[in-house]
């Protein structure tokens, strides 16, 4: 819909029967991950590939690139579909993080000292899936067997005042620029709401401005990256979590941003330039997850709610379904 605003067509490669983003878009290639010539067609009606989804195979985007620019390239998914190259990386950026293990052995939890601790699956693990909280060293081989001795990462257990995410934009000319920090609050491992301006110290901020800007360079993105971070009672900023795509908690940009993340992918990835991150209202996102989006006729009426629905059919339990923004409207 932002590359629509702009003038842009575009195409949608999805492996689902229905592709909610196909509803919206000018074009649609229902394709395997692993079908070079469903990719091949796809990839001949477009100039430019990019992704809103970090668990697409490495192989997949590496496929495209062969046909296409694909913005930004493997190296952010190689990263963030795992856990421990992602805290590794983080380290070399220059990033501070909790103190973290490998846990892919017996031996590595008889050596275990970042307990009280988060045992987390290498892969394939979000919205707090995959993980078991672990306060001993039996515990931790406990909850291993229970993931089924995969490759793990145990994360000293942070005792942080909040959370907090930077969603920066790069260009291709390698200009950055770092959207007002959300403070997110989570629930059973999802998130629940994004509050903007966060109201946390100036210092704070630009530590995690600075984080942000620091990944994206160090990835050499040309598009967009979320970088989920903690912040503890002594104003350490501490970064958990990257996503190399429009972000949840950046939802907030469409209705109270001068950009919103969207169209600044689309500006990133189109070589356009990056546009303002103005805040224009001071807002609160919530999410609508499984059957709260059945109250969407409350939030429609509602002059300071902007609701989004996403289309999405059947509401599981924990299932995104929509947001809505609440926006602070300037008094009249
Ligand atoms: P993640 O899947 O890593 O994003 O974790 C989901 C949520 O679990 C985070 O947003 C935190 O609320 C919590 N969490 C994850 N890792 C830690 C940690 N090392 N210490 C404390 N809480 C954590």
């Amino acid at each position: 819909m932002a590359a629509a605003r702009l003038g842009y067509r575009t195409v949608v490669y999805a492996p689902e029967d229905h592709s909610i983003a196909a509803d919206v878009s000018a074009g649609h290639v229902r394709g395997a991950y692993d079908d070079r010539d469903a990719l091949a067609r796809f990839a001949a009606q477009v100039d430019v590939i990019t992704y809103e989804f970090e668990n697409v195979p490495e192989s997949t985007v590496a496929a495209c690139a062969r046909h296409k620019p694909v913005r930004p390239g493997t190296a952010p998914i190689h990263f963030a579909q795992h856990r421990l190259r992602e805290k590794e990386f983080f380290r070399r950026s220059g990033l501070g993080t909790a103190d973290y293990q490998p846990i892919l052995s017996e031996t590595d939890i008889a050596k275990a000292t970042a307990l009280p601790g988060i045992l987390k699956t290498c892969t394939e693990g979000y919205d707090g899936k995959g993980q078991a909280r672990v306060s001993t060293r039996a515990e931790l081989a406990a909850a291993w067997e229970k993931l089924g001795r995969r490759e793990c990462i145990l994360e000293a257990l942070v005792d942080f005042t909040c959370e907090i995410s930077a969603i920066v934009a790069r260009g291709l000319d390698g200009e950055a620029r770092c959207f007002p920090i959300g403070l997110n609050e989570h629930r059973d491992g999802i998130l629940r709401t994004t509050t903007v301006p966060s109201g946390l110290p100036v210092s704070t901020l630009a530590t995690a401005e600075r984080y942000g800007l620091q990944l994206a360079k160090s990835l050499d993105l040309v598009g967009l990256v979320a970088l989920e971070m903690f912040v503890t009672g002594d104003g350490q900023v501490l970064a958990n979590e990257m996503a190399p795509r429009p972000h949840n908690s950046g939802h907030w940009t469409l209705d109270a941003c001068a950009t919103s993340q969207f169209e600044q992918l689309v500006r990133a990835v189109c070589g356009l330039p990056l546009g303002p991150v103005d805040i224009l209202a001071p807002s609160r996102m919530v999410n609508l997850i499984g059957h709260e989006a059945d109250d969407w006729a409350r939030y429609v009426a509602d002059p300071t709610a902007r609701l989004h629905l996403y289309g999405k059919g059947s509401a599981r339990p924990g299932r995104k379904m929509g947001h809505v923004t609440y926006i602070e409207l300037p008094s009249r």
